[in-house]
């Protein structure tokens, strides 16, 4: 029985971390600036505030400087707007990041919307969207997750992404849609499932990469799966699993692991796959927006 290849995201996150850790230091040697990283987080979710808490110990270990704002569940949207108002005109914040999801009252666009783009280290104000989707990708900033996955699959496949098929199932604006961009502007063949989808089985069968973002275990059935695919698992599920003998609370992705090995090519694992990439590309983000504020090149930081 084949066994497929693990895509290890915790190797690759980590060089992407030290890369971004050294090119800091020449920000600051050479500039005299230390980019630094606002993340709000609203509410309990205690998913959210476990991610918190990984994305500012990763911006620390990254050198840079970082404030955590944590504010009730009732914080009203004024209040909201008020706060990224003061980070958009605050000059030592290079990247500012609002936790999502956000509390029922609280409208996720009119928050995504309000932070400056050239400070949208998370990727969804709409003029970076927009330039992501027009295919335009110098000096915008992209969702981390698919950006994440993207890295993962250029050193799959060599850089070379052309006549692949490829099916992204979910459309969130978080993961699927610009997964599907990225994919696109690499060339390959583009497929977006969801959950009026018809025939995902086949669909899916056909293609050599599946990128998988749904939140539901094992959505993506092993006969549904092309031999020889490469699959990004984007999903995280809390589940039970029995861990010697015990039932306890672990993660799974949207694809049974252990099942899919067997028929494809190669395979991020959960956890250890898209995670870690999405804390290095928020990193690399918030890089990217402290060398914009003073217009620098990529190879001023040489
Ligand atoms: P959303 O809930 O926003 O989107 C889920 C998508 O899945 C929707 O487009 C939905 O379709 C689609 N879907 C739902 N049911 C089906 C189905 N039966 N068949 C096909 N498609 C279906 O989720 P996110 O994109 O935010 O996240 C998806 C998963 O990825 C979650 O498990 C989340 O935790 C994880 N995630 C992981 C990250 C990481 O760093 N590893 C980062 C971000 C997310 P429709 O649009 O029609 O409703």
């Amino acid at each position: 029985m084949a066994v497929a290849k693990l895509i290890d995201g915790k190797i690759k996150a980590k060089k992407i971390t030290d890369f971004v850790k050294r090119k800091s230091v020449k920000l600051r040697e050479k500039y005299g600036i230390r980019p630094g990283l606002a993340v709000v987080v609203i509410g309990e979710d205690p998913a959210s505030h476990i991610y918190v808490r990984n994305k500012k110990r990763t911006a620390e270990s990254c050198g840079f400087y970082s404030r955590q704002y944590t504010l009730p569940e009732n914080t009203s949207e004024i209040e909201v707007l008020k706060l990224i108002d003061d980070l958009n005109g605050d000059n030592v914040i290079h990247g500012i990041l609002v936790q999502l999801p956000l509390p029922k009252h609280l409208d996720e666009i009119v928050i995504t919307q309000a932070i400056s783009p050239f400070k949208d280290v998370d990727g969804f104000h709409y003029r970076n969207i927009g330039k992501l989707t027009s295919g335009d990708t110098s000096n915008a900033f992209i969702p981390c997750t698919p950006a994440g996955c993207m890295i993962l699959i250029e050193d799959e496949f060599s850089n070379d992404l052309s006549g692949m098929n490829a099916i992204v199932i979910g459309r969130s604006n978080i993961v699927g849609r610009p997964m599907a961009s990225l994919l696109l502007k690499a060339h390959a063949t583009v497929t977006i499932a969801h959950s009026r989808t018809k025939n995902l089985s086949l669909l899916a069968s056909n293609a050599d990469i599946i990128i998988v973002a749904v939140g539901i275990p094992n959505i993506v059935k092993t006969n549904w799966i092309k031999p020889g695919a490469t699959i990004i698992d984007v999903g995280i599920n809390r589940i039970g699993k029995v861990i010697d003998g015990k039932i306890k609370m672990g993660l799974t992705g949207d694809v049974d692991f252990d099942e899919a090995c067997s028929v494809a090519r190669a395979i991020t694992p959960v956890p250890g796959g898209v995670g870690p990439m999405t804390i290095a590309m928020l990193m690399s983000n918030t890089l990217l927006a402290a060398r914009l504020s003073k217009k620098l090149d990529e190879n001023s930081l040489n």
